[in-house]
């Protein structure tokens, strides 16, 4: 096999080259070298085979300082070609770069920059999803609540690292460390996880007993979360790094929390406003007086002029929920509901009989009204 050429020189950049020049001559190269522009030239595979290479191992800060230090001994433990049976495919760099297609001007593809590649650096930990009720008294004022939760977390043991030995992590030789396997179909890039490593890019020949190489195990854990006021229904709270943890020492996921507010037995809610329906005694009613009302602080009272009708409502300012962009607070709406009293004993009947003679048919202020309306079907 010949002599593998320093990927500076593959690229055709100076050793202090940054980023930038690095990814210019690559871009330049690999359209150069393309296959769909070289149909059927082999040595022009090979070249563009070999550019992608060099480019994945330069591009990457960590692999690059691998490379300066150790060469090509740095990715594969020794001089020569790759392993047996691993293969690797420059086409998945390549499509990271130019939105994973080809054939379209090559232009509108460079805007965005090539996306850090999966499986450098160490698997990151899932997000977790966390649906949490609470009630409208909790969402009002704001709760601390400790959730319980199943996921991983960091592995004791061997501090994370997968392995209690020494060197016993390996990059993986399937994938290279990419965690990825990619083959071209057509104008296509097909990428699936690593079936050797499972998309850590890392093999271990000493695994932890504790995690099996993992770094992580599943626990039942405690995490404590701050819920502010004013949160409602499909409000959600990110708790940032209490996801699963990373694959030996990966960074965290994020957690999730979905709130659901209870239903109130009192109020009802709409954004920062409240309503509620409370039962007014006829009497008072009509006499007018105070009633007492809930609300979230305790209780209340509002004043009810004499002639109040059912259904009225009164607003009582800022007693409703706390907005939770600003702390302002809604109002609470109360609706009265005028009460017909039940059981009335003989004596009472007699009293409100007389009072009915008393008041006549001419001092019903909302009967007048309908009764203008809807004359029509009265007068048959
Ligand atoms: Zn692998
Ligand atoms: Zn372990």
């Amino acid at each position: 096999m010949a002599e593998k050429r320093d990927y500076y020189e593959v690229l055709g950049v100076s050793r202090d080259a940054g980023a930038d020049e690095i990814k210019k001559a690559y871009r330049k190269l690999a359209v150069k070298f393309h296959p769909d522009k070289n149909p059927g030239d082999h040595t022009a595979e090979e070249k563009f085979k070999e550019l992608g290479e060099a480019y994945e191992a330069l591009s990457d800060p960590d692999k690059r300082a691998a490379y300066d230090r150790y060469g090509h001994a740095a990715f594969n433990g020794g001089g020569g070609g790759r392993p047996g049976g691993g293969f690797h495919d420059p086409m998945d760099v390549f499509s990271q770069i130019f939105g994973g297609a080809f054939g379209g001007g090559f232009e509108e593809f460079f805007g965005g920059g090539g996306s850090r590649r999966k499986g450098s650096g160490k698997q990151r930990g899932s997000d977790l999803r966390y649906d949490l009720e609470i009630s409208l008294e909790e969402a009002a004022r704001g709760v601390e609540k400790e959730l319980e939760i199943e996921r991983y977390v960091p592995c004791d043991p061997c501090g994370s690292r997968g392995t209690k030995g020494s060197g016993g992590v390996k990059v993986c030789s399937t994938c290279g460390g990419r965690g990825v396997v990619a083959r071209q179909a057509g104008i296509f890039i097909q990428q699936s996880t690593c079936p050797e490593c499972r998309g850590n890019g890392e093999t271990i020949s000493d695994p932890c007993t504790s995690c099996k190489g993992e770094g992580r195990v599943q626990r039942d854990s405690r995490i404590k979360l701050r819920i502010p006021a004013g949160v409602d229904t499909g409000t959600r709270l990110r708790s940032s790094g209490n996801g699963d943890a990373g694959v030996r020492g990966g960074s965290a996921g994020d957690l999730y929390v979905f709130l659901h507010v209870r239903d109130h037995d009192v109020f009802e809610r709409d954004d920062a406003d409240l309503f509620c329906e409370v039962p007014l005694p006829f009497s008072v009613a009509a006499l007018g007086g105070e009633l007492k009302v809930p609300s979230l602080d305790g209780q209340s009272s509002i004043k009810i002029p004499a002639g109040t009708q059912g259904g009225t409502v009164f607003r009582l300012r800022e007693k409703g929920m706390p907005s939770l962009s600003n702390g302002r607070r809604g109002d609470l709406n109360v609706r009265v509901q005028v009460e017909v009293p039940t059981k009335l004993n003989h004596d009472q009947q007699e009293k409100l009989r007389a009072f009915s003679e008393s008041i006549g048919e001419h001092n019903s202020p909302m009967q007048e009204g309908f009764f203008e309306k809807a004359k029509r079907f009265f007068d048959l």
